[in-house]
């Protein structure tokens, strides 16, 4: 496994922007938007109820219109991002440090399902706009729609990845969830599988594990040097 990566693709939602208490406030009101503009037969009070109820994670709350309306899940996700308040997203002054230090000498990139410009208004809240390869910015326009966890997003990572000349060994994939990094492991070498609590599931041979952003990016050092005692 390489762990000296040329390049790290970082989650958003669940990773880099933590779900945090502001999150969940605001998370089931943008659903709500996002399910009324697709004009169904709910007053919008109701239909923020049935968001906060279903709420167990934004996708959870958006099937519940999805099925309850017949509506497109793709495209109601498209239009969720447009409705969420980016408010709850902290800047940390300890991770804009790290990541300004690691992109001295490793390119960073984002793989999400959100639009590519829900990823840069994220990322500007960071902090972290500035540090960031704007060419790897890979959301729902350069995957086409595609779900991480379905083989037609891996066919595009590995075309894009291709593209910018990133063979599978010099990449690195940081998410929370463990069937992302598992569907994404034909195009991707390094995995590291963001733990809220850590421990309480073995992760599967060959994936890293962290608790924070700040950690992963510790692991990748301390690599780093066991490798090449730099
Ligand atoms: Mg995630």
């Amino acid at each position: 496994m390489a762990t000296n990566p040329k390049l790290i693709l970082w989650d958003l939602d669940g990773t880099l922007c933590q779900h945090n208490e502001a999150f969940f406030r605001l998370a089931p009101k943008a659903v709500a938007a996002a399910a009324l503009d697709f004009d169904i037969p709910m007053k919008p009070e109701n239909a923020l109820q049935l968001a906060q109820d279903n709420f167990k994670g934004q996708r959870e709350s958006i099937m519940a219109f999805v099925k309850q309306f017949n509506l497109e899940e793709k495209e109601v996700f498209s239009r969720y991002y447009q409705h969420l308040d980016p408010d709850f997203i902290a800047s940390s002054p300890e991770l804009v440090m790290a990541i300004r230090n690691l992109t001295i000498h490793t390119s960073c990139g984002v793989l999400t399902q959100a639009p590519e410009s829900w990823a840069i208004k994220a990322l500007e809240r960071l902090g972290l706009g500035s540090y960031f390869n704007k060419n790897m910015i890979i959301g729902h326009t350069c995957l086409n729609g595609a779900r991480k966890t379905e083989k037609e997003c891996s066919d595009h990572v590995s075309r894009i990845l291709q593209e910018q000349h990133y063979s599978r060994q010099d990449v690195a994939l940081v998410d929370d969830k463990l069937k992302v990094l598992m569907t994404l492991g034909s195009c991707i070498g390094t995995h590291i599988w963001l733990q809220s609590q850590p421990g309480q599931i073995l992760p599967p041979d060959g994936i890293l594990t962290a608790a924070t952003p700040l950690e992963v990016i510790r692991l990748l050092e301390n690599a780093a040097i066991a490798e090449h005692g730099t």
